[in-house]
């Protein structure tokens, strides 16, 4: 799996049981046909991660979870799921930072590192989210965003880094950074990711922001470019399916 390309579906608050079952129907044969040289994932709603797990069971494709709580033990946290709940649920990964939930949720550097930590100690993979604003783009400071939201990975000593670059203001409004933008974005994280956890770590760098069938291949081919983390597009099969054909 550290030699694929990935695509990570991300349905964020979407889906019901009907429509879950449908878009997997159509995805289940084309991501079991590119497991050679693609590894293919959803991360869904907790809700439905039971249900996404036992109809994905046998298949190729990995069922993962949008966020953890923070909390790592069972307890009186109304609300909350923690990281083993997601793995008994059938979870192999688990989203981790992603801006939405920094933007709305206002989580902060030490709730991420502690859903970090839980998912690491439970055994479920946790992808970080990082990815700069527009006007921190346009103040020029991405790379200073980028490299602090990192950082929290040098607390963990992780020998495998799987980290999603999403600038903010390519997500879901159909702009996407140049492919030299994404190719330094890249080129940096890896280097952090090296300085932070060791020469020896295996990294994985996904992109995303706005990637459809049109734009997968592209993208795709950018250097340090391991995969592709896929909201909205991951919701049309059609869509999805042509993204993971442009994996390989
Ligand atoms: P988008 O979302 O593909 O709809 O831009 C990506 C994401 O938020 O992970």
């Amino acid at each position: 799996m550290w030699q694929q390309k990935w695509v990570i579906g991300n349905w964020k608050m979407n889906g019901s049981n009907a429509t879950n079952r449908l878009l997997l129907q159509a995805l289940l044969k084309p991501v079991d046909a590119a497991a050679t040289h693609v590894y293919c994932g959803v991360a869904v709603p907790n809700v439905y991660l039971a249900a996404v797990s036992e109809f994905a069971a046998g298949t190729a494709l990995a069922v993962g979870a949008e966020d953890v709580s923070r909390f790592a033990a069972n307890g009186a946290f109304t609300g909350e799921v923690n990281a083993q709940m997601l793995a008994d649920v059938g979870a192999w990964f688990v989203l981790i930072g992603h801006s939405e939930r920094r933007q709305y949720f206002q989580e902060s550097n030490d709730e991420l590192l502690a859903k970090l930590q839980n998912s690491v100690a439970t055994g479920v993979l946790p992808i970080l989210c990082v990815g700069e604003t527009l006007v921190e783009r346009e103040a020029g400071q991405e790379q200073q965003v980028v490299s602090a939201q990192l950082s929290l990975l040098a607390q963990l000593g992780l020998k495998e880094v799987v980290v999603a670059y999403e600038p903010v203001w390519a997500i879901g409004t159909g702009k996407v950074p140049a492919v030299a933008q994404i190719k330094a974005m890249h080129k940096l994280i890896y280097q952090q990711i090296l300085s932070l956890c060791g020469e020896d770590v295996k990294i994985r760098v996904l992109y995303g922001g706005s990637v459809n069938a049109s734009n997968a291949a592209e993208i795709l081919a950018v250097s340090h470019v391991d995969g592709a983390l896929v909201g909205g597009a991951s919701l049309q099969a059609d869509s999805f399916t042509a993204i993971i054909q442009a994996a390989y």
